[in-house]
């Protein structure tokens, strides 16, 4: 058996145990490939245990966000443990790639090489300050997401609670508890603003120290984008804009012409058009875990027993309470080999989406968990957000599991429904980035102006008229509805990956439907492959073209609009 480097019961929380091992890795020589891939293989296998410290305490402080202990301990990672251990890598980095023998490692390497050299060629040391208070900043905007809570029917409620009364059929109580909902968010608006805009400078700064002229470009190095560039994604955005707003505006017509309304409110967006119950696909976590565990099963047996693993080894962590942070993620812990799901269920159809989609992550995780190298358990996120979204389709056919034949069949149509909307949704997020950075030192009003333009190209047509009431300015959220998408405070344009990939998995649900096993064997092939390969490769891999062309992606909107009618006419 092979000798481990650093112990598997290391105590990572605290620097001074990790920092002998960094040290030692720092004084290696280099004298042949042989060394160069010993120096990988133990920085991984100390990496995994690094890895894992930092998990443990990111769930640790998103599920309890009014807990003092779980919080200091997160601080305590991001301000003391971070910093230093992106110095040691950077010189890790650097003895790896500056040395005679790096050109004849095996071909294995060449992804990983090429992120190393992307790495050092925007790693200053100067930067590190800056990057510990922008995780500051973004642990502050979840905390203060995290508390907004809205007394509502005689209780506290979170406002992933609030959002199930948007499906009510009745539209006083949708007002109400839009209204409730609208004027605790702006109550936060000031200070949310404060802390972006103290973000923005950070990233400019970081940009320009490093050598880029903005957070732009240095973000695309950054985050390994090799296979596109800023050109492709206005391409994008344009074909987005093509292919998607035409149905979403027919949708909206339709929505207001049978809810029989005058004008379309922001509390109309999401009833049942037909004045039919929302969709309550489960009660509790367990009803939620035991169905979507039938629903893997019935697609095969390797996905139902990898979604067993999770349960069994208690990786869930599923339902809304107060003090837990918003949104959903799966976390791959590397030393013990599995993923945590952490969401905030409340029994909505959404939910049933979330769980599916983060399954889909875990089932990556397990797919590529037999690769030696943390980094090639790794994938990018354009790949890795295929995995989970593709998976969100793959299952339509199961979803009886929840519902009854006609509900399910509702449930269906929501969520194609949802990709259309989605899309422009995607596109807004990413064009208000790309403009925010380009122009970092635009002023607020500047900044609102943009985000109306934006809207009007790829936003909804609700009215807001006359929306206040005496002393009410909830029209305000128009103008900071931005501030809602926790994305551009804890991972900037970490976004058009999730259009990148819709595409890819729009792809797979149309295999599906003509070849399920076949589909799934093309999926398992790419997920398998981790990031041993890139991005176009990992697509080809699963049997996926990438392209931004206004052809390819009305081919797929199309896909998704012929099903709509298909189910409508049926
Ligand atoms: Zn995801």
């Amino acid at each position: 058996m092979e000798s481990r480097f650093a112990p598997n019961d290391l105590d990572a929380s605290k620097w001074e145990n990790i920092e002998p091992f960094l040290n030692s890795l720092k004084q290696r020589r280099i004298n042949s490939t042989n060394c160069i891939e010993d120096l990988i293989r133990d920085e991984s296998q100390l990496s995994e245990i690094v890895s894992e410290t930092r998990a443990k305490a990111y769930i640790n402080m998103t599920s309890q966000t009014d807990n003092q202990e779980y919080q200091k301990a997160w601080r305590d990672f991001v301000e003391n443990i971070q910093p230093k251990l992106s110095e040691y890598n950077d010189i890790i980095n650097k003895k790896i790639i500056n040395n005679d023998f790096v050109e004849n490692l095996p071909e294995r390497y060449d992804i990983m090489i090429k992120g190393i050299k992307s790495d050092i060629k925007i790693f200053r040391e100067e930067n590190i300050p800056l990057q510990t208070r922008l995780s500051i900043l973004s642990t502050k905007y979840n905390e203060i997401r995290g508390k907004q809570t809205v007394f509502f029917e005689g209780e506290e409620k979170t406002l992933p609670m609030m959002a199930i009364y948007q499906e009510s059929n009745d539209r006083e109580i949708r007002e109400s508890a839009w209204r409730a909902t609208t004027s605790r968010i702006l109550k936060d608006e000031e200070e949310i603003s404060n802390i972006f805009e103290e973000m923005i400078k950070l990233r400019n700064q970081i940009a320009i120290n490093s050598g880029f002229s903005g957070f732009q470009e240095y973000m695309f190095a950054a985050m390994h984008r090799f296979d596109y560039s800023i050109d492709d994604c206005l391409e994008f955005h344009d074909s987005i804009e093509y292919s998607c707003m035409p149905l979403k505006h027919q949708m909206n017509d339709l929505r207001k012409e049978k809810l029989e309304l005058d004008k379309l409110r922001p509390w109309d967006t999401s009833v049942d058009i037909d004045g039919k119950k929302p969709l309550k696909p489960f009660f509790d976590a367990d009803e939620l875990i035991n169905g979507c565990s039938r629903i893997f099963h019935s697609m095969s047996k390797e996905l139902g027993d990898f979604f067993d693993l999770l349960k069994e080894n208690n990786c869930l962590d599923l339902e809304s309470r107060k003090g837990k942070a918003p949104g959903g993620y799966q976390y791959y812990l590397q030393k013990s080999r599995m993923p945590f799901i952490f969401m905030n269920a409340t029994g909505t159809q959404r939910n049933l989406e979330t769980m599916i989609h983060e399954a889909g992550h875990a089932f990556h995780s397990f797919y590529s968990g037999h690769l030696d190298l943390i980094s090639e358990r790794d994938a990018p996120i354009e790949f890795a957000e295929v995995a989970s979204m593709s998976m969100e389709l793959l299952t339509h056919p199961y979803w009886e599991e929840f519902y009854e034949k006609e509900d399910a069949e509702r449930a269906r149509i929501k969520h194609l429904k949802g990709i259309i909307q989605f899309m422009p949704w995607m596109a807004t997020i990413d064009s208000f980035q790309n403009w925010i950075y380009k122009n970092p030192n635009h002023t607020r009003s500047e900044r609102v102006e943009k985000w109306l333009e934006i809207q009007e190209i790829f936003g909804s047509k609700i009215d807001y008229d006359g929306i206040n009431k005496e002393g009410e300015n909830l029209e305000k959220i128009i103008e900071i509805s931005w501030q809602l998408q926790g994305h551009l405070f804890g991972a900037p344009f970490y976004y058009v990956e999730y259009g990148i990939a819709q595409l890819g998995a729009l792809q797979l649900w149309k295999f599906h439907k003509e070849n399920n096993i076949n589909a799934l064997r093309l999926y398992k092939n790419g997920l398998s492959l981790g990031y041993t390969k890139g991005l176009t490769e990992l697509f080809a891999a699963s049997g996926l073209k990438m392209s931004f062309s206004k052809d390819h992606v009305s081919k797929l909107i199309r896909e998704v609009s012929d099903q709509l009618q298909d189910v409508s006419t049926n």
